[in-house]
C-alpha cells in the first residue's frame, strides 16, 4: 500500500493487533481437535446474544443460510410470497428463493434507504386480499399467500421498524429481520419508548460475519437471533442435517453450522466490537461536519432521531456519481457502490418480468450512491483529504462530462 492511498476498509491491521489471541484460538482448537460444535460455538453465541439483547443466539455457516434457516424455522412454506426490497444484498433474495418462497419487492424510503412502510401498506392494501380463513394476504396477481418481510437494516441503520411491525401484526406476517450489516445498531421504538437492538424486533434476525462486516470472522459465519425458544431449536435442527439427535433426522435440514474455530476467532474480535463501531460513528461524524458545506452537490447519509447506526458504510449521494468516484480513484482514494444495480433488474430474476421504473427510489439511489472508506482506524487526516478531494470535484466545473 502506498502511503497515499486511502483503502475502502483495512482488514489488516485489526487482525495483526489481534494475532496473538487468534493464534491462541487456533492452537487450543488443534490441541483438541475440537472443529465442530462445542464450547468454542456455545461462548460465542451465548456472547453475541448477550451483546444483542437477545436471549438465543444460533451460530450458522454464513449469513444467507441465518436469513434461509430463519425463513423456514419461522414457518415460511414453499410457494409463499416473502417481501424485502430490492436495494439490498442478493443474499436477501437468494435466502428466500432457497427456503422455495417467491421474492417480492417493495421500494425504499428516499432518506432512510431502508424499506418504506408506506409502500409496504400500499402493497398489502392493493395487490392483495386479505383471506380470513388462511388468515394471510393472498396476492391477488400471483394467487399464493404472503407469510412473511424482510426489512433490511441496510448500511448498519435499522429500518423503520414500527410502523412495519405494526403492518406486520394486522396481517398475520412473519418478520425477519436482515441484520447483516447492522450488529449492534438500535432503533428507538415510540411503541415501546425505548432503544432497541438491531436482531431482537421481530421473529427472527439474521446476522453474517463475512470478512468487512462490523464483525467479521477469518472466513466465513453468520448467526440467528431471536426471543423465540422454538424457533432457535428449529434453527439449531436445520443448521445440522435436520437431526436433533445424532442420526435420527425429523426433517432434511443442511451443512450450515459454525465452525469452531470461527466461533472462537469471533468471542476474540466480539469483545473490540463496542469500540469499533464507536469509532465508525466517531468517523461518521466527522465526514458529516467535512462534507456539509457542500450543500446540494452532494447527499450526506441521515440518521433520524430514532435511529444510532453503526455505519458499516457510509453512503453519499451524487448526481455525478461516476465523475466523482474516478476523481477519487485518480487521486488514490478507493470507494464502493452499494449496490450499482438494483434486484429487480438483474439477470438473475429476468424471468419475473421486472421493468426500469418499477422501484424508482432503489433505481435513483442505485444510480447515485458512493460508499466512502468507512473503517475503524479510518484517520482525521485521511477523512480530510477524501473531504478535500470531494469538495474539489463538487466545486469545479471539471465534473460535468
Ligand atoms: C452480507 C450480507 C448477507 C449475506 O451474508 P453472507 O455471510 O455473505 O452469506 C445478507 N444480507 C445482507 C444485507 C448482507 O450485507
Amino acid at each position: 500500500m502506498t502511503p497515499n492511498k486511502i483503502p475502502f476498509l483495512d482488514l489488516v491491521t485489526p487482525h495483526q493487533a489481534l494475532e496473538e489471541e487468534l493464534v491462541a484460538v487456533f492452537r487450543q482448537a488443534v490441541s483438541k481437535a475440537a472443529f465442530i460444535g462445542g464450547p468454542m460455538v456455545e461462548g460465542f453465541e451465548r456472547e453475541f446474544g448477550a451483546f444483542c439483547d437477545s436471549p438465543y443466539c444460533v451460530g450458522v455457516a454464513s449469513g444467507t443460510d441465518a436469513v434461509r434457516f430463519a425463513l423456514t424455522a419461522a414457518g415460511v412454506t414453499p410457494g409463499d410470497i416473502v417481501v424485502t426490497v430490492p436495494m439490498t444484498f442478493i443474499a436477501t433474495t437468494e435466502a428466500i428463493s432457497q427456503a422455495g418462497a417467491r421474492p417480492d419487492f417493495v421500494d425504499i424510503h428516499e432518506t432512510t434507504c431502508t424499506m418504506d412502510p408506506e409502500k409496504l401498506r400500499a402493497y398489502l392494501e392493493e395487490q392483495c386480499d386479505f383471506n380470513k380463513s388462511l388468515n394471510r394476504p393472498i396476492h391477488k396477481r400471483y394467487g399464493v399467500p404472503v407469510s412473511a418481510i424482510i426489512p433490511v437494516h441496510l448500511y448498519g441503520q435499522c429500518a423503520d421498524m414500527d410502523p412495519i411491525l405494526d403492518l406486520a401484526a394486522k396481517y398475520n406476517l412473519i418478520v425477519i429481520e436482515d441484520a447483516c450489516q447492522a450488529h449492534g445498531a438500535e432503533y428507538f421504538s415510540r411503541r415501546h419508548g425505548c432503544w432497541r437492538k438491531a436482531g431482537t424486533m421481530s421473529h427472527a434476525a439474521a446476522f453474517s460475519f463475512y470478512a468487512g462486516k462490523n464483525l467479521a470472522a477469518l472466513g466465513e459465519a453468520g448467526a440467528v437471533t431471536t426471543n423465540d425458544e422454538e424457533l432457535a431449536a428449529k434453527v439449531r435442527i436445520l443448521r445440522d442435517h435436520g437431526q436433533a439427535k445424532k442420526y435420527y433426522h425429523d426433517m432434511e435440514g443442511y451443512n450450515g453450522r459454525l465452525d469452531a474455530i470461527q466461533a472462537g476467532f469471533l468471542s476474540v474480535k466480539l469483545a473490540h466490537l463496542p469500540d469499533w463501531n464507536a469509532k465508525r460513528r466517531t468517523a461518521a461524524a466527522r465526514y458529516n461536519e467535512l462534507l456539509e458545506p457542500l450543500g446540494e452537490h452532494l447527499a450526506l447519509p441521515i440518521e433520524p432521531e430514532w435511529s444510532r447506526a453503526v455505519y458499516h458504510l457510509y453512503v453519499v449521494r451524487s448526481e455525478n456519481r461516476d465523475a466523482l468516484r474516478e476523481h477519487l480513484a485518480a487521486a488514490g482514494i478507493d470507494s464502493g457502490l452499494h449496490y450499482p444495480l438494483p434486484l429487480h433488474l438483474q439477470k438473475a430474476y429476468e424471468s419475473y418480468g421486472w421493468q426500469p421504473g418499477d422501484f424508482r427510489v432503489s433505481e435513483r439511489l442505485a444510480a447515485e450512491c458512493l460508499s466512502l472508506p468507512m473503517f475503524p482506524e479510518l484517520t482525521p487526516e485521511q477523512q480530510q483529504r477524501i473531504a478535500q478531494c470531494v469538495s474539489e470535484f463538487c466545486l469545479s466545473d471539471v465534473k460535468q462530462p
